[in-house]
């Protein structure tokens, strides 16, 4: 196994590294082994006054402010560049602190970083107000300004990648930021801290501090000089940061949670390209994604033969070390995790789902399991119902377009859907119809830097990428001038 250099293991305050002001430290582990990897400074609410501090400081001296927006924009290419010219080590980083596939993590979440660095880079000089014509002698403009001080917490599922779609927006607009990455991956976070150290951003700008949720997280959330919380995790957990919002400043909030998303598949779509759909939907990132197609709701007609389908591929997944090229699935992140997804397995069992291949964690050591299918799942059953988080497909038969967008709206979340037919007509309606920030048309997972991503309902607050996740980190100012 190839094995990259260690970032500092340490925290990023004020372009300094430093250790934390307890001293404490915590373990990150390789969860396709169970090992150490090393140990992490861990921050506690005193460091984050400390980098709340030093962020207040850039944002509010001269070497940020006043830094022309094509500068601000230059110094985001130079790490979009970066990031490119080390894309097989933070691969490695996050293959090893992660336990996804390693050409999954330089295919997918090393480029999609690049490309929201570069993307939210191009940006930085483009964003423009407006000159509205109200009543009266007057002249009337708005500006968007920069919210101030962002804190921002993330998950471990795709750390890169969410380290990007937060960073790089803030920035682009001019804030500066307190990051904490997830307390399971906080590896490739210090590498990119030590990459925009190289690029040259000044001191204070960006913070970032390896650290738990209940004390490094809850400090930023609470914070009375932070003006605004971006999270991305579980619905539970964005509660607790919306709550620690109103409670102390009103900070702004925007927040990215959980989902079940539905995966609705008509009988007149092209079966195989509905089943490798509904597969890579829900067993990419081993299940670990906030989009997974999680409820895929199959026509009655071709269920039997869909279920078939699925299961067969469902086995053939390749089941081990990230670090093999052949890989398709390595281990969940954590025991608790995994612990958590063979409870949910036990309870599809228990509540009479049909399990029609895996079921069983891989004889240890890591936390590995087998890529699982039920069938004939109903909709009040838990399975169908929460959030796995892991490699667990839920089958379930339906009749009508009437029925299913009914079926599949009732639900508290509602991030992504998916539908597949080849009837137009068909696809638009459903797709109009579907409770969800995003809906693919015969198609799964495609995201892209350019394009909005959030959720309706209880998956979220606000937007991030595309034209709509920069308004997100700004204030407009009117301005009136008599004339
Ligand atoms: P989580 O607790 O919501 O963690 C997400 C982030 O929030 C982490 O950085 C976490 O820190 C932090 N956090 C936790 N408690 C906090 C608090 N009281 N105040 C401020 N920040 C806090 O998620 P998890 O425990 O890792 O996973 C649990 C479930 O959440 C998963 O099974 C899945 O269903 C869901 N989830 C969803 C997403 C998504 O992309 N939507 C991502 C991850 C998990 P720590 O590092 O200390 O936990
Ligand atoms: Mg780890």
């Amino acid at each position: 196994m190839p094995q990259p250099t260690l970032p500092p293991a340490k925290l990023l305050i004020n372009n300094r590294w430093v250790e934390s002001e307890s001293g404490a430290t915590f373990a990150t582990t390789n969860p396709a082994t169970g090992e150490e990897i090393c140990m992490v400074a861990e921050a506690g609410a005193a460091d984050v006054d400390k980098a709340v501090q030093a962020a207040r400081e850039a944002f509010d001296g001269m070497r940020w402010r006043r830094m022309p927006a094509s500068e601000k924009g230059r110094l985001l290419l130079k790490l979009a560049d970066l990031i490119e010219k080390h894309a097989d080590e933070l691969a490695q980083l996050e293959a090893l602190d992660n336990g996804k596939p390693v050409a999954v993590a330089k295919a997918v979440d090393v480029a999609a970083a690049a490309s929201c660095f570069r993307y939210f880079g191009g940006w930085a000089d483009k964003v423009q107000g407006k000159t509205i014509p109200i009543d009266g002698n007057f002249f009337c403009y708005t500006r968007h300004e920069p919210v101030g001080v962002v804190g921002q917490i993330i998950p471990w599922n795709f750390p890169v990648m969410m380290l990007a779609w937060k960073l790089a927006p803030a920035l682009a607009t001019g804030n500066t930021v307190v990051l904490k990455p997830a307390e399971q991956t906080p590896l490739s976070a210090l590498r990119i801290g030590e990459l925009i150290l190289e690029a040259g951003f000044p001191k204070g700008v960006v913070n970032i501090l390896p650290g738990f949720g209940p004390t490094a997280g809850a400090a930023i959330a609470s914070h009375m000089d932070v003006n605004k919380v971006a999270f991305t995790g579980s619905t539970e957990v964005g509660r607790i940061i919306m709550a620690a919002a109103a409670n102390s400043n009103l900070k702004r909030v925007t927040l990215e949670l959980g989902g079940k998303s539905a995966n609705v598949v008509f009988a007149d779509c092209d079966l195989d390209d509905a089943v490798n759909g509904a597969h890579n939907g829900l067993f990419f990132n081993q299940g670990q994604s906030c989009i997974a197609g999680s409820r895929v709701f199959v026509e009655e007609k071709i269920y039997a033969e869909f279920v078939e389908k699925s299961a067969a591929k469902a086995r053939g997944r390749v089941v081990g070390d990230p670090f093999d090229p052949k890989t398709e699935q390595g281990p969940q992140v954590d025991q608790v995790q995994l612990d958590r997804i063979m409870g949910y397995v036990e309870r599809g069992r228990n509540d009479g789902a049909r399990l029609v291949c895996g079921g069983e964690r891989l004889p240890g050591p890591g936390y590995f399991m087998q890529p699982t299918v039920f069938a004939d799942v109903q909709d009040e059953m838990a399975i169908a119902r929460e959030e796995i988080f892991g490699p667990v497909m839920s089958i379930i038969p339906f009749r009508s377009v009437h029925e299913v967008v009914e079926r599949a709206n009732s639900s508290i979340y509602g991030l992504a859907a998916a539908v597949w037919t080849r009837d137009i007509k068909k696809a638009h309606t459903v797709a109009h119809g579907l409770q969800a920030g995003t809906v693919f048309v015969n198609c799964y997972n495609v995201l892209d830097t350019r394009a909005p991503f959030g959720g309706f309902k209880q998956s979220g607050i606000g937007r991030e990428l595309g034209e709509y996740g920069l308004q997100q980190y700004t204030e407009v100012k009117t301005v009136t001038v008599r004339l």
